[in-house]
């Protein structure tokens, strides 16, 4: 039976992000969140194969108790089952311990149940690294299809997998042996409309919480703030630059329009101009 596992990830709606000009980090107090959202292209891509195979869906996440409001989005949006890790312990995680933990619930979460295709996101948009998805899925020995725009064809008598994926001057179609993973561009599939009877069970919806002592009891040096040698020294905005001044030759004929950018560079000091040149 065909069942698929999608990882989300609750993220900062980037577009309120703000940094503290002091301490240079993120302000994420009233700073609304959002289901990440190349993972709801994931899931999308999860509820379409469901439709054609049957099967089910099942999403994870690592965050605090608040990842509980995307899980019962994904839930409203056709996952059947949501399992969060939630505890003190995961906190401060960075890209290892990160899967690090999602692989290890996976691994039980197979071997009771197991899973056909592994989907991720591209990337987090506010971590941004594009990492998870892939130490997840070496760490489980699973195939893996980075940056996958479609998804052509699910066999589950097979045992194979085959979908497109873009690089940067052609896409290429690939194989591979189920069960895999596989890191979702938008296009993978649009986000589907939820129904009306998911969106009523998604309100009383109780995802199952994972701690770092139950059902597995995590390395306490393996996971969260221990477990991750990264260290994010500073974060800060890159300088914003203005949209450039456009001299329209139409407008005023060539010679002019020339003049006219001399000037314009000689008065913002950008260059030592030669004399007589404007
Ligand atoms: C500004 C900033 C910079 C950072 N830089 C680094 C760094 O350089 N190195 C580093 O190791 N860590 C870094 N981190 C920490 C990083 O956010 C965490 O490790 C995070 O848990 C996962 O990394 P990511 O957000 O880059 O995810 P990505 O690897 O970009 O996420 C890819 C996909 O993995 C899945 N996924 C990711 N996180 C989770 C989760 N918690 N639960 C379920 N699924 C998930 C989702 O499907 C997601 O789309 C940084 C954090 C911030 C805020």
């Amino acid at each position: 039976m065909f069942h698929a596992l999608v990882a989300v990830k609750q993220v900062p709606d980037t577009t309120n992000i703000r940094i503290d000009p002091e301490t240079g980090n993120l302000i994420r107090q009233g700073v609304p969140t959002i289901l990440n959202p190349y993972d709801a292209h994931a899931l999308a891509a999860a509820v379409e194969w469901k439709e054609r195979l049957g099967g089910r869906i099942t999403v994870l996440s690592m965050g605090p108790m608040s990842a509980i409001s995307s899980v019962r989005e994904c839930i409203e949006l056709g996952a059947d089952r949501g399992i969060i890790a939630s505890a003190r312990q995961f906190s401060g995680a960075d890209t290892l311990a990160t899967s690090y933990v999602l692989a290890e619930m996976i691994k039980r979460i197979h071997e009771k149940d197991p899973i056909s295709v592994l989907l991720f996101g591209k990337q987090a948009i506010d971590g941004d690294t594009a990492q998870v998805g892939p130490g997840v899925s070496i760490r489980l020995g699973f195939p893996l299809i980075t940056y996958a725009v479609k998804i052509h064809e699910i066999n589950l008598k097979e045992k194979t997998l085959v979908a497109e994926r873009k690089s940067e001057q052609y896409n290429e179609v690939i194989q591979v042996p189920l069960p895999c993973g596989i890191t979702c561009e938008k296009e993978i599939a649009s986000i589907p409309y939820a129904s009306l009877p998911n969106l009523v069970h998604s309100l009383k919806y109780e995802p199952e919480v994972w701690t770092a002592e139950q059902p597995i009891a995590f390395p306490p040096d393996q996971i969260g703030i221990k477990g991750s040698p990264t260290t994010v020294f500073k974060t800060t905005q890159p300088e914003l630059h203005t949209a450039g001044e456009v001299i329209n030759t139409a407008d005023t004929g060539v010679a002019p329009a020339v003049k006219t950018a001399i000037e314009k560079i000689e008065a913002a000091g950008i260059l030592d101009m030669p004399e007589g040149c404007a």
